[in-house]
């Protein structure tokens, strides 16, 4: 046992005392935020907005002073918040993910019950909780929200001038989340004999995956009412990212080794196993008719396609090849989280239908 010295327990406590006063200050701040926000100063000051102000002359990030405001100006509706923070019951963090929240769902914010909630978790804990808040609320919003994070994606390879390959880039969380998924068993220490550095364990892993076929495996739990789309359903959940919509699970169990769990009320009802729902002499079917993704234009091959259940099988889709057609990672993704139709023509043809809100920059089928 490690016998602790007075002052370390003084140091201790110190810090926490000296947390509280920072947040009891940044409550302070905030409010005075909220004032700012409201005036006209900043635009006397040649200032492009309040947050770009607050930025420059008190050194902090635009989100942090959105954050700060975003305080302020919900206060009136996070009264028994704020003293519990003065109570040193929570951190000003758990502040700021409670405003978040209240600007995100509006009038249905419950403070009693995200309070409680604030108590028990950690301010990283309590993001996720909150999320999970926000989509039983309003899962369309969270849905949206993540299809528009996906177009803040981006991944730079640039090859060196000894041949080395330079990788910079970012995946909205769902992406993240498979990437890490695929890479995290390969990317673990073999053993004692191991030498590897975690980042060269990540690159090999890399390295591995891409020279790998075998499909990758991904473990989802959620609610039937998440699936179904009900009001009121959290989100589902994976193990390395945020809550996740719907509208990806639901593309994720249209054909792909998606390991599920289903859950009502608390229980158990259903563990899916982890292996194409199209499989055998079906699938073989699928790839001779269309042998490419079906989208109109796109010439992806088979092996690169899932096959899509034109009507889910949650919503009682049968798995007969009429019901099925082959389409490419990015159309698959359009058409369940990007909500683009797809209608097939009498003569057959696959005709788009854009979704009325789209995503980053409206284009056509590519
Ligand atoms: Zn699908
Ligand atoms: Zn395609």
């Amino acid at each position: 046992m490690l016998e602790l010295v007075p002052q370390e327990v003084d140091v201790a406590y110190e810090m926490v005392g000296i947390r509280q006063a920072i947040d009891e200050l940044e409550l302070q701040f905030s409010r005075l935020a909220a004032t700012f926000d409201k005036g006209a100063y900043w635009e006397q000051e040649g200032s492009n907005s309040p947050i770009d102000w607050i930025r420059f002359n008190c050194h902090l990030t635009s989100n942090a002073a959105g954050a700060r405001i975003a305080v302020g100006e919900n206060l009136g509706r996070m009264a028994e918040s704020a003293q519990a923070m003065q109570a040193g019951e929570i951190g000003f963090a758990h502040l700021v993910e409670l405003a978040r929240t209240a600007d995100a769902v509006g009038k249905a914010f419950d403070e009693t019950k995200l309070l409680e909630l604030a108590r028990e978790n950690s301010p990283g804990k309590f993001h996720y909780k909150c999320m999970h808040y926000r989509h039983s609320v309003d899962a369309k919003a969270v849905a949206e929200e993540q299809a528009e994070l996906a177009e803040t994606r981006f991944l730079h390879l640039n090859t060196q001038d000894d041949g080395g390959l330079f990788i910079t880039g970012l995946l909205d969380p769902v992406g993240g989340a498979l990437v890490r998924n695929a890479l995290e068993p390969l990317a673990r220490s073999s053993g004692a004999d191991d030498y590897r550095d975690a980042p060269k364990r990540w690159a090999d892993a890399l390295v591995e995956l891409a020279s790998s076929k075998t499909r990758i495996q991904m473990q989802v739990t959620s609610s039937v009412e998440t699936l179904l789309d009900l009001v009121g359903a959290p989100g589902a959940e994976t193990e390395f990212s945020l809550p996740i919509s719907s509208k990806t699970v639901e593309r994720w169990a249209c054909d792909s080794s998606l390991s599920r769990i289903l859950m009502q009320d608390s229980v158990v009802i259903d563990v899916g196993r982890s292996e194409r729902t199209i499989k055998g002499p079906r699938r073989r079917a699928l790839i001779s008719r269309d042998k490419h993704c079906q989208w109109p234009g796109c010439e992806r091959t088979a092996s690169k396609c899932d096959g899509h259940h034109v009507v889910h099988w949650l919503h009682g889709g049968g798995g007969e090849i009429e019901n099925q057609i082959l389409l490419c990672h990015r159309h698959h993704w359009m058409v369940h989280e990007g909500c683009w139709q797809l209608v097939k023509t009498d003569d057959g043809r696959i005709v788009t239908i854009a979704p009325t809100v789209t995503f980053g920059l409206p284009r056509g089928p590519d």
